[in-house]
Formats: structure tokens, C-alpha cells, sequence
């Protein structure tokens, strides 16, 4: 079976995180997407996120009625930052074992992989689903990554299999670029919107939204 993962801040998860993850199961086949909220996000001030068990319960609520959407609380339960490096080898080696592994990712983030921890480590291990918006074009990613891991030392080459697909060379992993429809969709807006006490209908299920007015997120109530 082949099982994508999307990790993210899920802060909160919304629209823009679900519709896209249907677009690639469907172009990839996939059997499961497990969708797991980070611990502690890594780049961003953690002063608007909410704690971890409500981002947690909020991907649940989301999830509910998606039998192939799974919520996976592996890096909440261990707490603190983990490297995606480690989560996924948990994943490769625990839950996901001999299941091919598809890491769902943003073509921006993909471009910075060189700021990763074990960047080629994570490419021999892993197959990636890297999500392209509007005029991105997976030739210009591809370049990007492989400029950026150069310019650390690094070097990682990949060939064209098909249109849209590449292999890392000396490597059975590939690179699925997947077109996305794209929602103007972010969690810092719906944020914005919950402070200025605005509605949030059709950016969110309606059970988030429920959630986040019960539990009085984002200074909604203030
Ligand atoms: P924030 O606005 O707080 O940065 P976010 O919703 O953009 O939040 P995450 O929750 O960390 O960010 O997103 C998880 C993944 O979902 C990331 O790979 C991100 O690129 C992707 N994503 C977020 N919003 C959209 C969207 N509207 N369309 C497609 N992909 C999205």
C-alpha cells in the first residue's frame, strides 16, 4: 500500500490542508494519508499556537468521515521538536512498516530542503508527493533543491522518469510532483479572522469551528 503523510502546524487545519491531500491520494494512489500536527513548530513564534492536544483533537474532528485520512499523534506524544528525519524512519520502521511511504510536501518548503536535518538521509528513505500551485513547475523546484543542497556540500541528482517524476539517482525513491487546486486558505487568515470575531464558514469543517469557539482559540473571545 502506498501511505502519504502531511505534517504541519495544523493551527488550525482547514481546507487548504484537506483539499489538496485528496487531489494527491487520488493522483497517487494512495491508500491512507496520515496527517500529523508537529509538537512545537521549528520556524515560527509559538505565541499563536494553540497547545498541542487541542491541534491534536482539531485534526480529529476534522478527519471524522475520511476513512483514509489518519490522524497521528507520533510527534505530539514524544513531545518537543522532531526532525521529520525521525519521525518518518519511526513511521518506515513502526506503524507504516512495508508500506511505501509518500511525505506530502509544499514546493516552497520542498525548495528549502537544504535547511533540513539529514536532507539526503530523508530522500534515500522516503518517496516525496510535492504539491505544485499556480505557475510552479517542478523542473524549477527540482534545481532549487539540488542548487540549494550543493551550496551546503551536498550533492543529490535525480533523472526524469516520467512527465512531473524523478528518481533519485542511486536511489528507488522518487519525487511525484502533484498540481494542486489552490485554496486561499491560511491558518495565520483564519486566525486573523477569529481575533477580529469574524465567521469562518467553508475555510474550516464545521466541527473545527465548533471546537475553536468552545475552547476559546486564537483570542476569539477578547
Ligand atoms: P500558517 O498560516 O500558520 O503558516 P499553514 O496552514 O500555511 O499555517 P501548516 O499548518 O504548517 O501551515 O501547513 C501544513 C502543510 O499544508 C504545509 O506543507 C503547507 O504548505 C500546506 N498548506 C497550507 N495551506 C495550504 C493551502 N491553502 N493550499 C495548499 N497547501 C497548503
Amino acid at each position: 500500500m502506498r501511505t502519504g503523510v502531511l505534517g504541519g502546524t495544523f493551527n488550525p487545519i482547514h481546507f487548504g490542508h484537506l483539499r489538496p491531500a485528496e487531489e494527491v491520494r487520488q493522483a497517487l494512489g494512495l491508500g491512507q494519508v496520515r496527517f500529523v500536527p508537529l509538537a512545537l513548530p521549528a520556524h515560527k513564534d509559538n505565541g499563536d499556537v494553540a497547545p498541542a492536544e487541542d491541534r491534536l483533537e482539531m485534526v480529529r474532528l476534522a478527519l471524522e468521515g475520511y476513512p483514509e485520512f489518519i490522524c497521528d499523534a507520533i510527534e505530539i506524544e514524544r513531545g518537543g521538536v522532531s526532525y521529520t528525519v525521525d519521525t518518518l524512519a519511526a513511521l518506515a520502521e513502526g506503524e507504516c512498516r512495508g508500506q511505501e511511504i509518500f511525505f506530502i510536501i509544499g514546493a516552497d518548503a520542498f525548495s528549502l530542503l537544504n535547511t533540513w536535518r539529514e536532507p539526503l538521509k530523508l530522500l534515500k528513505m522516503v518517496n516525496f508527493a510535492v504539491t505544485l500551485r499556480g505557475e510552479q513547475r517542478a523542473e524549477g523546484v527540482r534545481e532549487a533543491v539540488e542548487g540549494g543542497l550543493k551550496e551546503i556540500g551536498l550533492t543529490a541528482a535525480f533523472t526524469e522518469i516520467r512527465d512531473n517524476s524523478f528518481q533519485l539517482i542511486e536511489s528507488d525513491k522518487v519525487i511525484e510532483f502533484v498540481s494542486v487546486n489552490t485554496l486561499d486558505i491560511s491558518a495565520t487568515r483564519i486566525r486573523e479572522i477569529v481575533r477580529s470575531g469574524g465567521g469562518l464558514h467553508n475555510l474550516l469543517p464545521p466541527s473545527v469551528e465548533a471546537f475553536i469557539i468552545r475552547r476559546d482559540l486564537y483570542g476569539g473571545a477578547v
